[in-house]
């Protein structure tokens, strides 16, 4: 038998009671919705000020409940409402919940509490229909409460209406907006209503409510498992209601801290914290592996770039005196963030923290890549640092004419691949039909392969140079020191080799081989051309200054 709590569980104002008891469960924020200021959580300053003025009988005309949603703005007016119009208040302005009046408003019968969701309707018709009702005297209850729900949302002519009668309200009206973005709200109405700012709500205020519901329930529910889903609902109250509603469904009455886990895919937090340690310390095969595992378990990986990057963002803030730690994080923070908005939707959320994981390791790359240099090396001029491996000097003409404008402007040389060289036989080979490109054709437009490439292969193969062509064989040397990449490189060389088919023609196997590949650093003044917009030679420099004035030669980073 279920209890309630000793603050009553609410009648539910939806509630049939005729229903059949197998009828379908209603969902716990409506049930446990607070039906007395006394249950209100976490807004005590509003709600004390606000009984106090019923108390002593100074009710304004308008209201404007201003705050994120799920704080409890709707239910705040409603218990306004009701406080307005209980004929059997307290002296403290408590509403008794009892009274005819009160049962009324609660079961949603009261023909004077009018609810009006501007999201749903803006109002547009209804806005003579609002002047000429208001002006009419109540039905069944001493004032007419209008409740105006996200109240941004009227249209203009709505607006115009509203504002007549809060100039010149009719005695027996109040009207109670609510919104989530008063710089939508006109002025001239926010300058005639009194004001409330309802605050994100606690996360201990939101699992103490968690805790009286699940008790009042009858479920076993682990307290940490409570407190992670406040932290979840991230200060609404409604949307803790509603994920416990959704883990109880899914668990039972048996709410652990793993169950909330599965129901919305969260990795647990040590698998994060160690994830981000792999990524600040530059580990990149245990980053990957973590990724891997990860994966393995069901995580849904757009969450755990989500759950990475609330991880960052606390060690960022606990690490401001640390320069280098915190424009680590900042890298990560930001393809975290990413990886979680736009990867979650198209699932390439695995990918792009794979990718992270590698430029972790490179952090000098990484930070190049901050100044888009593909748009500061479109024309600088630029030294060819060192000779291929092969006999074949890289060519410094622009590539053969493409469509795209792109493709002239990353024509610059790349520099050099290896400083020695691995066999004396990569001489470009004589393909069967005799045009395929020679190595160093290549090479020469390796910054076209990377800036045509697939947004996620890009990063990857940024680092690699062309190394060797035998036959339709091309060797990608990437840095030593970091053979993880070559199992990225397998994993990804169908979507490299179709590029090069169609930039080159033919078939293509790619490998990806360790090498000295050296990436000369670049002063300043090589890196931007004497006609690079001031806004891009300002960016540059600051990113130098950040980075301590060594920006890697990475034409072809995006
Ligand atoms: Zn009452």
């Amino acid at each position: 038998m279920l209890k309630g709590p000793k603050t009553a569980v609410p009648a539910d104002p939806n509630l049939d009671l005729n229903a059949p008891l197998a009828g379908p469960r209603r969902a716990l924020y409506r049930r446990w919705r607070a039906q007395r200021f006394a249950e209100l959580v976490g807004q005590d300053p509003i709600v004390n000020t606000l009984r106090r003025a019923v108390a002593t009988g100074r009710i304004v005309h308008a209201y404007l409940f201003v705050g994120p949603r799920g704080t409890g703005k709707t239910s705040t007016a409603r218990i306004l409402a009701k406080a307005i119009n209980c004929l059997e208040r307290g002296d403290d302005g408590e509403p008794c919940d009892r009274c005819a009046a009160c049962v009324a408003i609660r079961d949603g019968r009261a023909m004077d509490v009018i609810e009006i969701d501007a999201a749903s309707h803006g109002l547009v018709e209804d806005a003579r229909d609002l002047v000429m009702r208001a002006s009419t005297a109540p039905s069944d209850l001493r004032r007419r409460v209008y409740i105006i729900d996200e109240v941004h949302m009227l249209s203009p002519h709505a607006f115009n209406a509203l504002l007549k009668l809060i100039e010149e309200p009719p005695d027996h009206v109040v009207f109670i907006l609510a919104t989530t973005d008063t710089h939508r709200v006109p002025p001239t109405i926010i300058s005639r209503t009194q004001r409330y700012d309802f605050r994100r709500l606690a996360t201990d205020v939101i699992a103490a409510k968690l805790t009286r519901i699940t008790s009042a329930e009858g479920v076993q529910a682990d307290p940490a498992a409570l407190d992670l889903i406040a932290r979840l609902a991230d200060g609404g109250m409604r949307d803790a209601e509603s994920l416990l509603d959704q883990v109880m469904s899914y668990a039972g009455d048996q709410v652990a801290v793993d169950s909330v886990r599965d129901a919305v895919g969260l990795a647990d937090e040590e698998a994060i914290a160690g994830l981000l340690d792999a990524l600040v310390s530059g580990e990149a095969p245990g980053a990957l592996q973590r990724i891997a595992d990860l994966s393995d378990a069901g995580r849904d990986l757009g969450q755990v770039a989500q759950q990475l990057e609330g991880e960052g963002r606390r060690r960022l803030l606990a690490a401001p005196t640390d320069p280098a730690l915190a424009r680590r994080l900042a890298t990560i923070l930001r393809t975290a963030s990413e990886a979680g908005t736009t990867g979650a939707r198209d699932g390439r959320a695995r990918l792009q923290l794979e990718l992270l994981a590698v430029d972790s390791a490179t952090q000098p790359l990484a930070a190049a890549a901050v100044v888009a240099p593909a748009e500061l090396a479109a024309s600088a001029p630029r030294p060819v640092p060192a000779t291929p491996p092969t006999g074949n000097p890289p060519q410094a003409s622009p590539p053969p004419a493409s469509p795209r404008p792109a493709t002239q402007r990353l024509a610059t040389p790349i520099p050099a691949v290896a400083t020695e060289s691995k066999t004396a036989d990569s001489a470009p080979n004589t393909p069967p039909n005799g045009v395929r490109p020679t190595l160093a054709e290549v090479r020469s437009r390796w910054g076209e392969v990377v800036e045509r490439a697939h947004p996620v292969v890009k990063p990857l193969i940024k680092e690699c140079r062309p190394y060797e062509l035998d036959g339709i064989r091309l060797t990608l040397a990437f840095p030593e020191g970091r053979e993880f990449m070559r199992g990225l490189i397998a994993g990804r060389a169908r979507s490299i080799e179709d590029l090069l088919g169609d930039m080159f023609g033919g078939a293509w196997s790619v490998e990806a081989v360790a090498a000295s590949v050296d990436l000369e650093p670049l002063t300043i003044e090589q890196a931007i051309s004497p006609n690079e917009s001031p806004e891009a030679a300002a960016l540059l420099q600051r990113t130098l200054e950040i980075t301590g004035g060594q920006l890697v030669d990475a034409p072809e980073v995006r």
